[in-house]
């Protein structure tokens, strides 16, 4: 299975309203969508990536530098393509300063993390299973939650009950609950009135999208206990993460979760040997594709600590259903915050009793609308 082509199309889509978490404000949903031609026919595909200000050096990195390495290559082989890539190290127009170079180290492992992601579509379609299978194939459906929560001008505590009564009837597990914009209390309060609206079972985690100081964090995480939080995701500022996320981790029972800044296994590590987080929801996308995350959450597993993943549910869904130390997919079920979830794929995988079901179809069972694709298309 020889690799002929391989393409990248950037996406570009305006957004019918701004969202925002405890640091940041979305205006635009962007993504990658890769295909890998091969002379046996198979064609892989994947989207993902929600990169604004970099897309298009993600893309001019791979074709540039990476793709000329793969081409002719037998896509059966995903560890010598991925070492190929990594040991390119392509001038990207570093200078040698750490913390300045990292931009560029980031659009590298995403371009790494396309090609990957779609290698292994095309892996699945090779030998006919879904990608969650070829990884270990564990359990065939996987809990799924909410992202959702944001605060907006002139939302209350009606607004929140209802959001999360509608996620308990379209079928979803629990709600991903942003905080971080208000006062500790505040905050605490609408986690309060969450627990009320969802009941005793159904899941709730929080995340404040590094907003707080580990003394914020302390506070609100001790306050918050008594809600039964699944997890605080990302509690702290990033300047000081990994001392930071051991002391929030360390007061309180609610475990911490970090992970989808990081770009490779060794960032992963950190976290969790010095930061010690309780979930590691690094992001296949970012972090160099299906390849390493499998890597990491090998790692992970004698560390006692779960993986989780940082949105991405098409390529998600599988890494989670291949390893019994995994926690939920997730989702943005309002349309207006993700629609290209909702008409990219021409299906979404079926969601039962609050567990999203993997597609039996081979590869990542995600078949793409060409006429969105056409649409959006960024490159031209
Ligand atoms: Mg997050």
């Amino acid at each position: 299975m020889k690799i002929t082509a391989i393409e990248m199309i950037p996406l570009v889509r305006e957004l019918e309203d701004a969202f925002a978490g405890g640091t940041y404000r979305i205006v635009n949903r962007y993504t990658i969508v890769t295909r890998i031609h091969t002379d046996s026919g198979v064609v892989g595909e994947a989207f993902g990536g929600d990169e604004d200000q970099r897309q298009e050096r993600v893309v001019a990195t791979a074709r540039d530098h990476l793709i000329p390495l793969l081409i002719g290559e037998d896509a059966r082989h995903p560890e010598r393509l991925w070492q190929l890539m990594a040991d390119a190290r392509p001038d990207l127009g570093n200078r040698g300063i750490h913390v300045l170079d990292l931009n560029n180290h980031g659009i590298l492992m995403q371009a790494i993390a396309a090609i990957d992601c779609a290698l292994w579509d095309a892996l699945g379609k090779h030998y006919g299973v879904p990608v969650a299978t070829l990884l270990g194939g564990y359990r065939d459906r996987v809990p799924v939650i909410a992202i959702g929560g944001y605060l907006k001008e002139g939302i209350g505590p009606e607004d929140l009950r209802a959001e999360i009564h509608h996620y308990r009837d379209i079928g979803l597990s629990g709600i991903k609950l942003k905080v971080g914009r208000l006062t500790v209390d505040e905050d605490v309060d609408r986690v309060r009135i969450a627990r009320e609206a969802a009941g005793s079972e159904w899941t709730i985690v929080c995340d404040a999208n590094q907003a707080w100081t580990p003394d914020d964090a302390i506070e609100f995480c001790r306050k918050a206990e008594r809600y039964h939080l699944g997890w605080m995701e990302e509690p702290v500022r990033w300047s000081d993460q990994l001392e930071g996320l051991r002391k929030v981790g360390r007061a309180s029972s609610i475990p911490t979760n970090a992970g989808q800044g990081e770009i490779n296994r060794y960032g992963c590590r950190d976290l969790v040997s010095v930061g010690e987080v309780g979930y590691l929801n690094v992001d296949v996308t970012i972090a160099g594709g299906v390849t390493e995350w499998r890597r990491i959450a090998g790692f992970v597993a004698h560390h006692h600590v779960k993986m989780a993943h940082h949105e991405e549910p098409q390529v998600a869904l599988h890494l989670l259903a291949s390893i019994p130390h995994a926690a939920f997919v997730e989702i943005f079920p309002n349309p207006k915050r993700d629609p290209m979830w909702f008409d990219l794929p021409v299906r979404q995988p079926e969601i039962v009793d609050g567990e999203m079901l993997v597609p039996d179809a081979p590869g990542l069972g995600i078949e793409l609308n060409e006429e969105v694709i056409e649409r959006y298309r960024g490159d031209r």
